[in-house]
């Protein structure tokens, strides 16, 4: 068994895809739709174990999982996919090969630490070991170029400080949910040196779809599947 991980950017639109309802390419893979599983993302902390028949969640007539921004699937040639333009995805390998994840954390995934309650999820659902994860995580906003009002700020703070996690040198109104969310990672086991970075701002990068920059409904994708080849 080996992973496919895959971070697409503006050439991998959700919006087109969506559009097209087919199977698709990202690089020189083809993936079928029938393969693939898609989540509501609601920005919630609700993660979800994918059965066989969760396979084509999101085309067609069989509706997205509903309620969830973080799917786990153990299933070879399932793949998760998982849409975003400022808030991040984080793709989940397990060194084993025996299972993967797929999570949307914006600010209220992070704020609510999604990234740890799918790991907490991947130890009691599948017996799987923090210290054998990979955690890739993907282009996304960066901390400079986040800004809230203060309310909100001063409310993701206290969660945060709540739950232990340090919000880092940011100025009035700035969020660094990369920061965030990669302490949330070593909190729940997963060793530094396994924490890949893409350490790319969809604001900054004319590559990337960004909300906040464009204010359009355009996603780009990321995906991650175990595949049996
Ligand atoms: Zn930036």
């Amino acid at each position: 068994m080996k992973t496919f991980v895959f971070f697409g950017d503006k050439q991998y639109d959700y919006r087109s895809l969506m559009a097209n309802q087919k199977d698709f390419y990202v690089g020189d893979r083809l993936i079928l739709a029938s393969q693939s599983v898609i989540a509501e993302q609601v920005a919630s902390d609700k993660v979800y174990l994918c059965s066989k028949k969760d396979n084509g969640a999101g085309f067609g007539s069989h509706s997205q999982i509903q309620g969830v921004d973080a799917l786990i699937t153990a299933i070879p040639n399932q793949y998760l996919l998982i849409r975003t333009a400022d808030c991040f995805p984080i793709l989940l390998e397990d060194k084993k090969q025996r299972v993967v994840a797929a999570v949307h954390s914006g600010r209220e995934g992070t704020r609510l630490n999604l990234v740890g309650k799918t790991i907490n999820a991947l130890k009691e659902k599948l017996e799987v070991m923090a210290q054998d994860l990979i955690a890739y995580i993907g282009a996304g906003i960066c901390g400079e170029h986040y800004t809230v009002d203060e309310g909100t700020w001063r409310f993701y703070n206290e969660c945060m400080e709540q739950q232990g996690f340090l919000i880092g040198k940011v100025p009035f109104c700035h969020i660094d949910l990369r920061a965030g969310i990669t302490q949330q990672l070593l909190a729940a086991g997963v060793p530094s040196d396994q924490i890949v970075h893409k350490n790319t701002c969809t604001f900054e990068s004319p590559l990337y779809f960004s909300y906040r920059r464009d204010k359009t409904d355009n996603r780009q994708i990321s995906l991650i599947g175990l595949i049996d080849e």
